[in-house]
């Protein structure tokens, strides 16, 4: 009968995601970094950091990006930034011109200075060795704190739901770099990018949302008398220290970032799994997002490009410049004139819609989870 078909057709998608969420996992395990690696990266932080000094006593060098958000893989390359205190400082581009002999000079590194890029940077590479069989990439950059701070922010989106969240954003990660379409310098979506793409889904897509929006939380509790009492360690004063300390930041980019306290008020009423989520977002991505008109925005959900300014003819008009820069539209959270998908050309983007609904498509066949994943991410 009708009733019984559809029973069965429910059962077996039922089993197709669990065992699909079960391979996800296991998919994404093999390929997070070992703690060998993690602690040769953190040697070489150190390293940097000493040769760094003897040119800018007063300087830190920080982590940021994948090996400091949660969303690293095994052999991603470091992004470094370097933060000097002091009032007198070196120009960004004086300081990679210099930090780029010192390297040459006292280090085995492959050196690349950068000083006239847009943001000057200087790059650096180890050759593969047994200790370190695929080598070190690295990128130091300075006083790139708005880097930093949107690190800060997509750690805490990893640390609500770690489960769900890394694992999606991690297997996109390699999904995107084995079908080709993770390179902004080919007119493609940088790593970052794709990561906005998730957590915007996760938050203003899904209904309930798997992720609270950070940049828009009300107090977790309603003020009352004793949450205004001095020194009382309750919702508003933690929320009050939070807010202090954030105001010597630069506005824009304040956020709710007490994890713990969220993760003892706060809980997401959506129960599905990693692999109704993946298809999911395949789905959107392929058939729901307005890439034409809309923006995607983690802060303010779905925007509108009229309102941003960001008409594809009128940027190519405006920059007299036949490449078109608002082809796609994602919002970076604190820079929010700042189009992240900005790279993507015409061609990258009927890429990245094609692959998007090719994963559908190979979703919706419902092979086996580990024939699933292996056409996924054919090479
Ligand atoms: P991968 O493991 O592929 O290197 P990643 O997580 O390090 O991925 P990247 O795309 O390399 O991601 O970006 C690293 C950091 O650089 C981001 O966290 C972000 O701070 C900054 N960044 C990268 N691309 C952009 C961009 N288009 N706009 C603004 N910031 C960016
Ligand atoms: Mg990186």
């Amino acid at each position: 009968s009708p009733y019984n078909s559809q029973r069965r057709h429910a059962s077996k998608h039922r089993f197709f995601v669990v065992e699909l969420s079960q391979a996800l996992f296991d998919f994404v395990i093999r390929l997070l970094p070992t703690q060998e690696e993690m602690a040769v990266k953190e040697d070489v932080r150190k390293l940097l950091e000493r040769l760094i000094r003897t040119i800018e006593p007063d300087s830190r060098l920080l982590s940021f990006g994948s090996t400091a958000n949660g969303f690293s893989l095994r052999n991603s390359d470091m992004d470094l930034c370097c933060l000097i205190d002091s009032a007198e400082r070196l120009s960004a581009s004086d300081m990679v011109t210099m930090l780029g002999d010192l390297l040459e000079r006292e280090t085995k590194f492959h050196v690349k200075p950068l000083p006239h890029a847009r943001i000057p940077i200087v790059k650096l590479s180890l050759d593969p060795s047994p200790g370190l069989p695929h080598g070190i990439a690295c990128d130091i950059g300075f006083e790139n704190r708005l880097a930093l701070e949107n690190t800060r922010l997509l750690m805490c989106y990893a640390m609500i739901d770690p489960t769900r969240v890394r694992t999606l954003v991690l297997f996109l990660k390699v999904w995107s770099k084995r079908r080709n379409i993770n390179s902004p310098y080919k007119g493609t979506l940088s790593s970052y990018g794709y990561v906005l793409l998730v957590i915007y889904f996760l938050i203003h897509v899904k209904n309930p949302p798997v992720l609270p929006n950070l940049q828009q939380m009300p107090p977790l509790r309603p003020i009352s008398q004793e949450d205004t009492h001095i020194g009382g360690h309750n919702t508003w004063s933690v929320l009050l220290a939070f807010i202090a300390r954030e105001a010597s930041l630069t506005p824009r980019c304040r956020f709710f970032d007490d994890i713990e306290l969220l993760r003892q008020r706060w809980q997401s009423s959506n129960t599905d799994s990693v692999a109704d989520l993946l298809i999911d977002f395949f789905r959107y991505y392929s058939r729901d997002f307005t890439y034409n008109t809309g923006v995607a925005s983690i802060r303010g959900g779905l925007l509108k490009k009229d309102s941003k300014g960001w008409q594809n003819e009128l940027a190519a008009s405006r920059y007299n410049d036949s490449r078109e820069r608002n082809r796609f539209c994602i919002e970076d959270p604190f820079e929010i004139d700042f189009n992240v998908a900005r790279c993507v050309t015409k061609e990258g983007l009927y890429q990245i819609r094609g692959e998007f609904m090719r994963a559908s498509r190979i979703l919706a066949m419902r092979p086996r989870a580990l024939v699933t994943l292996a056409q996924l991410c054919e090479e």
